[in-house]
């Protein structure tokens, strides 16, 4: 019997709740399947283990993940620790050095989920955002000069490259040809970020000419996030910069009826390094250790993840475990109006995957 091996990093906040029913939600599955099982190695990483030792992992933490065929993970977010310092010490501390540039963003208002758009139903709204994960505004090139001066300045520099700007285009339409619709958005802001903007314009006129089959558009991302709200059928495949679809996506998250339904895949598409699946959602310390996190933005990774390991039938089935507990209010969470606890919603997945309700 296949064995996957399965890192998951709760890291900080609701971030051990919900990856701890995730992982118990996949044991489940592989349980019913019957053809596979999950072995999963649990870093304790993050803000805890940065103010026992000053960084947010091991300075070997990598290696200790490298081999795994996947990275489950929770969220890199503490109260007392600054949120750059989490982010880059953590989460893009693995983003980065995998090369996992494709992040990938599935939108969906599941059976039973409400969306604050008015007169949109579950299933017309399915996209998929594309956001470019390795380059561009958090690309980490800048500095900060004569701190505590009036002459004081700090840059950012967004810096893309022609090969990641390729690479990821060439990603984008590659998944859109694989979709129904067939259809992608390029989103830039090429009438005002006049350099790189215009490059991802023309480099999107030359890879298109390798999908005839795909139809595409492109738009400025403020207009971007106008038809967002107001055409929300029109749009299938987005793709985007790092920065542009951090923001459209957390909006379309908010659209699909709640931050803690969405999922996120950042994949190294050549499979050189493992790729890392995750809640779209951060770690929530309002709600932290209350039992009521939202569970399914992490349930939904596993899908992705599942479909990452090749096994299509399993994430298949965890899917429809989850829109069978979507479209039951009695599962909702406070952030879905309802008064489900974590552990129902966790109980209700794993009885609609083992047949028992
Ligand atoms: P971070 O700084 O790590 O991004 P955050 O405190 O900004 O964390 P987010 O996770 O970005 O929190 O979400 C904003 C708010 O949405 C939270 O404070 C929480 O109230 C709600 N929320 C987010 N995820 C969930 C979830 N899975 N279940 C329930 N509520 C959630
Ligand atoms: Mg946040």
């Amino acid at each position: 019997m296949k064995t996957y091996r399965i890192a998951a990093i709760p890291g900080d906040g609701i971030g051990d709740e919900v990856i701890s029913a995730g992982v118990e939600v996949l044991h489940a599955l592989a349980a019913r399947e019957g053809s596979f099982a999950f072995d999963v190695d649990r870093f304790d990483w993050g803000g805890e283990h940065y103010k026992a030792h000053g960084r947010m992992m091991p300075e070997n933490g990598r290696d200790l993940i490298r081999g795994h065929d996947a990275i489950l993970f929770g969220s890199a977010g503490h109260p007392d620790i600054p949120d750059h310092v989490t982010l880059w010490g953590l989460r893009l501390a693995i983003c980065q050095p995998f090369d996992q540039y494709a992040n990938v963003r599935p939108t969906r208002i599941l059976p039973g989920i409400v969306s604050p758009l008015r007169g949109v139903a579950a299933g017309t709204l399915d996209w998929v955002i594309v956001r470019e994960n390795s380059e561009g505004e958090y690309a980490g090139v800048g500095g900060r000069v004569h701190q505590g001066s009036p002459l004081e300045a700090a840059t950012d520099v967004s810096m893309f490259t022609r090969a990641g700007v390729e690479r990821i285009l060439r990603f984008a339409f590659r998944l859109a040809r694989t979709r129904p619709r067939k259809l992608l958005t390029v989103v830039t802001k090429s009438n005002a970020q006049r350099h790189a903007m215009v490059m991802w314009d023309e480099i999107a006129k030359e890879v298109a000419a390798e999908f005839p089959d795909v139809t595409w558009d492109k738009m400025l991302v403020d207009a971007m996030t106008v038809r967002m709200v107001m055409k929300p059928e029109s749009l299938d495949t987005i793709v985007a910069t790092n920065l542009h679809a951090d923001i459209l996506s957390d909006l379309a998250a908010a659209l699909a009826g709640s931050l803690g339904i969405a999922p996120t895949a950042n994949l190294n598409p050549e499979r050189a390094f493992p790729s890392m699946f995750e809640p779209i959602h951060g770690s929530a310390f309002d709600i932290t250790g209350k039992g009521i996190a939202n569970p399914i933005g992490t349930f939904w990774s596993a899908v992705m993840m599942l479909e990452h390991l090749g096994e299509p039938a399993a994430a298949g089935r965890l899917m429809a475990a989850i829109e069978r507990v979507t479209g039951d209010a009695r599962c909702h969470t406070p952030d879905l109006g309802g008064t489900a606890r974590t552990a129902d919603v966790t109980a209700a997945t794993i009885a609609a995957i083992t047949g028992a309700n």
